[in-house]
């Protein structure tokens, strides 16, 4: 019978600690193979610093090479949020019918375990091999039945004293985090600028892409966005970024604008081509995903949605909706009373700014996009069904 170890964590990043335990675990136990698993983290947990999912499962791919035991599963990753060990194990159990379950977990896991989701199903499916830190000592097995001993392995290894967070501490302040990483690991970080601030590249980027004036506006609507996710308790960094990034395409000639739309693989409607104003939304969406590394789906979906609104707009996309109308460069003769209205409600700030925009398109004999309607429809609904 195939022995498979399954190894899993945020690996944000993986170290020489997490590759320790498992290759001493795996060594212990006589492991066949051992699943390498990151973690899936529901995308409004995400901090600003956090790497995305495919870094995380490449640094760890980078971090175990070369040990043939190692293979790097995303299956926690691709069903995306969170998932728990015990579905992870069952998924597992299918896959795999004829496998010997082994979940490698750190050290101080016994002292949470029967805290776990389901923890006896989790033995029923795996054993459960924790590290002991010292030497010959006593783990508490007290609360476990005799058959549940059984399944708990543990498995002596010298700790490597340090943690992802410490890690991702080093690297914001440009610390050398090199004596805990693999060297690939290392360049992998630098080359994808992980965990170093975002902001500063993101501001580069910009300012290599907008006139001043649009730099201008896009620096007050980042300002903007954060008060108000600090406002209305988003993510602020995220927020901040998102308003950095909204208008990164403005600029862009159109045909560049038209040409990036179809490469994210959106087929243009009849009403967004005759619309060249809200292509640069849309192209600012598939460019930050295409070319400029941006796998965040909130920040992409509020830079997408920002100049028509949309229908189930999340709480981002509201915030940076908004900020682009009252940021603080921004003067037209409403832009008290909508600073106004924002200040008490998003919800409301976008009803009188979306029925704003309808009316003006509408004076003016032109297209308006059906998003711009469901979005004011939505809202509206929302408020009415609320009162
Ligand atoms: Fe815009
Ligand atoms: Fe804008």
């Amino acid at each position: 019978m195939r022995k498979t170890g399954i190894f899993g964590g945020s690996f944000n990043p993986p170290h020489l600690g997490h590759k320790k335990l498992a290759v001493t675990a795996a060594d212990a136990l006589g492991l066949d193979r051992v699943l390498v698993m990151p973690a899936g983290i529901p995308p409004h947990k995400i901090p600003a610093a956090f790497a995305g999912a495919k870094d995380r499962a490449e640094m760890c791919r980078l971090t175990f090479s070369g040990d043939p035991r190692f293979e790097i599963s995303t299956l926690e990753i691709d069903k995306g949020g969170k998932s728990y060990t015990v579905d992870t194990l069952t998924e597992l159990k299918k896959l795999y019918p004829g496998d010997e379950f082994y979940l490698i977990t750190g050290s101080d896991m016994l002292e949470t375990f029967t805290q776990w989701y389901r923890w006896e199903d989790i033995l029923d499916l795996a054993a459960v091999c924790s590290a002991i830190r010292e030497k010959g000592k006593k783990l508490d097995y007290s609360g476990f039945t005799d058959e549940q001993k059984k399944r708990l392995i543990p498995v002596e290894a010298d700790p490597v004293e340090i943690s992802s967070t410490e890690i991702r501490a080093m690297l914001a302040k440009g610390e050398d985090a090199s004596a805990f990483l693999d060297s690939g690991v290392v360049a992998y970080i630098k080359e994808n600028g992980l965990y170093a601030d975002r902001f500063p590249r993101y501001r580069r980027l910009v300012e290599s892409k907008l006139d001043p004036e649009r730099l201008n506006h896009s620096f007050g609507v980042s300002r903007a966005a954060r008060s108000l996710a600090l406002r209305y308790g988003a993510n602020a960094d995220k927020a901040e970024l998102a308003g950095l990034l909204h208008d990164v395409m403005k600029n862009a000639p159109k045909e560049e604008q038209k040409s990036i739309i179809e490469r994210g693989g959106h087929k243009m409607t009849r009403v967004e081509l005759a619309n060249t104003k809200v292509w640069h939304a849309m192209a600012g969406e598939a460019f930050l995903r295409l070319e400029a590394g941006v796998d965040d789906e909130e920040i992409l979906s509020a830079v997408k949605r920002h100049t028509t609104g949309a229908a189930g707009m999340s709480l981002l996309d509201k915030i940076v909706y908004i900020a682009d109308f009252i940021s603080e460069e921004r003067c037209y003769p409403d832009v008290e009373t909508v600073r106004a209205l924002a200040s008490e409600s998003l919800e409301r700030a976008i009803i009188y700014t979306a029925s704003y925009t309808i009316r003006d398109l509408a004076s003016k004999g032109l297209p308006i996009h059906p998003d711009t309607v469901d979005c004011y429809n939505d809202i509206l609904t929302d408020l009415t069904e609320r009162k």
